[in-house]
């Protein structure tokens, strides 16, 4: 089955149209034409070879919905015309460990990414969602719920549970005081998904321009961390920071803002190192970790959880041919909050 896709050929190159093989339906398999898909950062990291060399040609996109068009004779959870989505990962060994614990993001064996990277049997290269379809294992398709705006979802598939998943965690509630750190993609969604677990929120960006959406959003409050004044007014409050930036920082200012024995989870993964002054961990016992997407489970709770409550993505919607520039404007902080792109229209 051929499938039209929007690639990049090398790390400086632009997208351009370009056809895939995608393969015809197995009996556990479901077949979803591509609706929308997300643009993360995650896709330009990659794309461009900033975590290391990339896979060409490369077609990226891990938030992905749709509807399913073909389905496997033994699949029996989805049927033909309903609405679903695909996130970072389409398989993974399924008997190891963490797999039997939901949490197929660290298959001992191998998680199969959504794209760049190869399936489990170690050489068929995965492409992504900037296509017109893809086919997928049932065990790895979320549903979404019928009537709900699809372009608004994709972005749940990555920015949602990458953010749902630590603040579900560290147990995120109502009284409890959440940090944010950079309101791009994820931080745009750690507010909202904050928010609607009954937190209040105080929003850490370098972005002065960003102050009032930051509180249409749901942050109580907005700090521009320009100023040593962003955390000396913080000190000591937070419970839980959730740190998005994709550029290197330094964590120990904000470690400032924890109270004692607090957590900073990090999310965004900086292509060059970050520091640390060992001090900002040592005094107040704070906890520093991490955190990568979410299983399966999670993430069907995570859609059924934004569901319930309302809450979905702010986008701007673009062409596919509009790829390049979506990601400069990102780069350079210029996105409210998550692109989308309508491959409707490819
Ligand atoms: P994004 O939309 O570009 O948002 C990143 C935000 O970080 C920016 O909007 C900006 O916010 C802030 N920022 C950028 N450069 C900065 C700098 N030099 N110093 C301080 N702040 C800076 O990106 P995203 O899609 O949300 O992804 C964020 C990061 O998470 C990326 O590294 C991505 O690869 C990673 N990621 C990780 C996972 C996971 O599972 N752990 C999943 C998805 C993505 P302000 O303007 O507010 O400062
Ligand atoms: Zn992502
Ligand atoms: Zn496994």
């Amino acid at each position: 089955m051929q499938a039209k896709t929007m690639a990049v050929f090398n790390k400086d190159g632009k997208f351009q149209p370009h056809t895939i093989e995608r393969r015809d339906p197995g009996a556990n398999d479901v077949v979803v034409k591509i609706e929308y898909c997300g643009i993360c950062h995650s896709d330009i990291h990659t794309a461009r070879s900033e975590w290391g060399p990339a896979a060409y040609p490369c077609v990226p996109g891990h938030e992905i919905v749709g509807k399913v068009i073909a389905i496997g004779k033994k699949v029996k959870r989805f049927k033909v015309g309903e609405p679903v989505g695909v996130g970072c990962f389409v398989d993974s060994c399924g008997k190891c460990s963490p797999c039997k614990k939901n949490e197929e993001q660290f298959c001992e064996v191998k998680t199969v990414f959504t794209y760049n990277s190869t399936e489990l049997d170690g050489k068929t290269p995965t492409y992504g969602g900037y296509a017109s379809h893809i086919t997928v294992k049932d065990k790895y398709v979320l549903k979404i719920k019928k009537g709900l705006p699809l372009d608004k979802i994709a972005p749940l598939l990555c920015a949602g549970i990458t953010t749902y998943s630590p603040l579900k965690r560290y147990k995120t509630s109502k009284g409890k005081k959440i940090g944010v750190v950079g309101l791009g993609g994820l931080g745009h969604m750690a507010v909202k998904i904050a928010k609607a677990m009954g937190a209040e929120v105080t929003v850490f960006s370098t972005s002065p321009s960003k102050e009032s959406d930051a509180k249409r959003l749901g942050a109580k409050h907005f700090k521009v961390t320009k100023t040593p004044e962003a955390f000396t007014s913080m000190m000591g409050k937070l419970d839980l920071i959730i740190d998005t930036v994709s550029a290197p920082h330094s964590f120990t200012p904000y470690l400032s803002t924890l109270k004692l024995g607090g957590t900073m989870v990090l999310v965004g993964v900086s292509p060059d190192p970050n520091s640390l002054d060992a001090f900002g961990l040592i005094g107040g016992r704070k906890v520093l970790t991490g955190s990568l997407i979410g299983g399966i489970k999670e993430t069907q709770e995570m859609l059924d959880f934004c569901a319930r409550k309302k809450v979905f993505s702010d986008i701007e919607l673009i062409k596919p041919e509009k790829i390049d520039e979506a990601y400069n404007r990102t780069v350079a902080g210029d996105v409210k909050y998550r692109f989308v792109v309508d491959l409707n229209t490819l």
